[in-house]
C-alpha cells in the first residue's frame, strides 16, 4: 500500500539527522524513482537532484548499465565473505582497479560499506600500527573543526560538529581539533590567504608541540570540507599543513568520501588540493551510490606492519560481514569503467569553469556572503550583513528556510550548519541542467530575502 506514506513515515520511521522534534509538522519528501539527474517524489513531481543524492549518486539514476552489473552478480554469487583468505573475483578485480587509480603509494585495498567504518579502520589501523612500531603513546588523532568523518564512536569523535558532540559524550579523549581552513569566515580583518594558511599551519604546529610530537599519530582531512560547509582550503594550505605532520612524524590521511572520483575535475581530491597523504579513504561515488561500499588504500610500510602483527598474534583481528560485498563490489567495478569510458572525470574538469561561473554569480545576491567552489561542488552562505559578514539567529533557519523554497523550486540542496548551503549534482549533469539548478536556487533565495523582510 503506497497510500499516505509520509503519514505513516511520521509513525515508524526515525531519520538521520533530521530534527525530530519539528519532523512531525515539516514531514518528508517521498521519492519514489529517479531518472539522469531528477528524482520524481511520489506524486510524480520532478526535482533535480543538486545533491546527487549524499553527494555520492555521480552516474544519476536509473544507470541501467549499474542495475545490469547487480543483476548479473546477484544471480551468480549474492554473497561471500572476504575473513579467512575466502575471496571473490569482484573484490580482487576493484582492488587491482583501485590500486591503479590511487593518486599515492599503495600496496593493497581494504574494503568497508561505509565511509564512516573506513575511517574507523584508519584511526583502528594507525594505532595498531605505532604498537607495531613499538611508539605506544602516538595515539592521538587530529581533524579539522568543521570536519565531517562520519559517525561512530571514533569517527563522531574526528568530526568536528557541535551536533555530533553535543550529549553524545563525545569527542573521546586523544580526539584533537585544528583551525577550520575557512577564509571567508575564520580569516582577520585583511588577513591575505596565504597568511591565513601559515597562521593555520602555525596552529597545527602548536598543538602538536603542546600535546607532544610523540603522542600525535595522525591528521584525517578531507579535500573540500564537505558537511562542515562545501568550503575551499586556501591555495597552498595543505603545503604547509604537511610540512608540519612531516616535521612530527604525523601520518598523514586524506578523507575522500566526498571528493573521490571525480568529484573536484580530478580523479582524487589530494591531486586538485595538492595532497601527498600516506592513504585515502573512499566510498560514495565508489558505486555511484548504487551500493554501500567504502575502503582505504594502504601503503607497503604500513602492510609490512600488519602482516608482522599477525605473525605475532594469530590473525587480523578486524573486518565486517559485508567487508567487500559481491554485489557493491561489481557495481563499483562497472562504475569505474564508465567513468574511464565515458571521461566523467574529464567531463567535470570541462563542465566545471561554467558551474563555477554560475555558482560565484550568487555572492552578487543580497543574501549571499560567499559563494565558492570546485569542480562541481560549491558552497554559498547566507548572511545578514554582506560588509560585516554578521549571521543571521541559527534559530531563525534562514538556510533551512532557503532549501525549503528551492525543493518548492523543484530543487534538491542541502542546508548545513552556519547557513550554509551545499550544492553537489551527479557528475553527469548537462550544462543546460546546470543552468536550471542555479536558475532555481536564485529563485530560492530571492523568496527567501523577502521571507526575512
Ligand atoms: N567522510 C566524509 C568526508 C563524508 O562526507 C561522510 C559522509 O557524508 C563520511 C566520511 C561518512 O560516510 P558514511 O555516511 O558512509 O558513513
Amino acid at each position: 500500500m503506497l497510500s499516505n506514506l509520509a503519514a505513516r513515515d511520521v509513525e515508524t520511521l526515525i531519520h538521520p539527522y533530521t530534527n525530530l522534534a519539528t519532523f512531525r509538522e515539516t514531514g518528508s519528501l517521498v521519492l519514489e524513482r529517479g531518472h539522469g539527474v531528477w528524482v520524481y517524489d511520489s506524486d510524480g513531481r520532478p526535482y533535480l537532484e543538486g545533491m546527487a543524492g549524499l553527494w555520492c549518486t555521480a552516474l544519476g539514476y536509473s544507470n541501467e548499465e549499474l542495475v545490469e552489473a547487480a543483476r548479473e552478480q546477484m544471480s551468480r554469487l549474492p554473497f561471500t565473505h572476504l575473513f579467512s583468505g575466502r575471496s571473490h573475483d569482484p573484490a580482487i578485480e576493484l582492488a587491482e582497479t583501485l590500486k591503479e587509480l590511487m593518486p599515492v603509494p599503495t600496496s593493497k585495498i581494504f574494503f568497508t560499506s561505509s565511509g564512516s567504518e573506513a575511517n574507523d579502520t584508519q584511526v583502528k589501523l594507525t594505532w595498531y600500527l605505532n604498537n607495531a612500531l613499538g611508539r605506544p603513546t602516538k595515539k592521538k588523532i587530529i581533524c579539522h573543526r568543521k570536519g565531517y568523518h562520519g559517525v561512530t564512536v571514533a569517527t563522531a569523535s574526528m568530526t568536528g560538529l557541535p551536533a555530533n558532540h553535543a550529549d553524545w559524550d563525545l569527542p573521546l579523549p586523544g580526539f584533537l581539533h585544528t583551525g577550520c581552513p575557512h577564509h571567508y569566515r575564520f580569516g582577520e580583518a585583511g588577513e591575505t590567504e596565504g597568511a591565513f594558511a601559515a597562521r593555520l599551519a602555525d596552529e597545527l604546529d602548536a598543538l602538536i608541540q603542546r600535546e607532544g610530537p610523540d603522542t600525535v599519530a595522525a591528521f584525517v582531512a578531507e579535500p573540500i570540507l564537505g558537511a562542515g560547509g562545501a568550503i575551499v582550503p586556501p591555495a597552498g594550505y595543505y603545503a604547509g599543513i604537511q610540512a608540519v605532520l612531516e616535521r612530527y612524524d604525523v601520518r598523514f590521511i586524506a578523507d575522500e568520501v566526498i571528493c573521490g572520483f571525480g568529484r573536484l575535475g580530478t580523479w582524487f581530491g589530494a591531486e586538485a588540493m595538492g595532497m601527498r597523504p600516506d592513504s585515502l579513504t573512499f566510498a560514495k561515488a565508489l558505486t555511484s551510490g548504487y551500493m554501500p561500499l567504502g575502503g582505504i588504500s594502504i601503503d607497503e610500510p604500513l602492510y609490512r606492519e600488519m602482516v608482522s602483527q599477525s605473525a605475532k598474534l594469530g590473525t587480523f583481528g578486524h573486518g565486517t560481514t559485508y567487508s567487500g560485498h559481491p554485489v557493491a563490489c561489481a557495481v563499483a567495478l562497472k562504475t569505474i569503467a564508465i567513468y574511464r569510458r565515458d571521461g566523467i572525470v574529464e567531463g567535470v574538469a570541462a563542465k566545471a569553469p561554467h558551474f563555477q561561473a554560475r555558482l560565484s554569480a550568487l555572492a552578487d545576491h543580497p543574501i549571499v556572503g560567499e559563494a565558492r567552489g570546485v569542480g562541481l561542488i560549491g558552497g554559498i552562505e547566507i548572511v545578514a550583513c554582506k560588509r560585516t559578514k554578521r549571521q543571521y539567529d541559527p534559530k531563525a533557519g534562514v538556510a533551512a528556510r532557503c532549501v525549503a523554497f528551492a525543493q518548492a523550486e523543484g530543487l534538491i540542496v542541502r542546508f548545513l550548519a552556519g547557513d550554509r548551503i551545499a550544492v553537489c549534482p551527479p557528475l553527469v549533469i548537462a550544462p543546460a541542467e546546470i543552468d536550471t539548478l542555479f536558475d532555481r536556487l536564485g529563485r530560492a533565495l530571492d523568496r527567501t530575502r523577502a521571507w526575512i523582510a
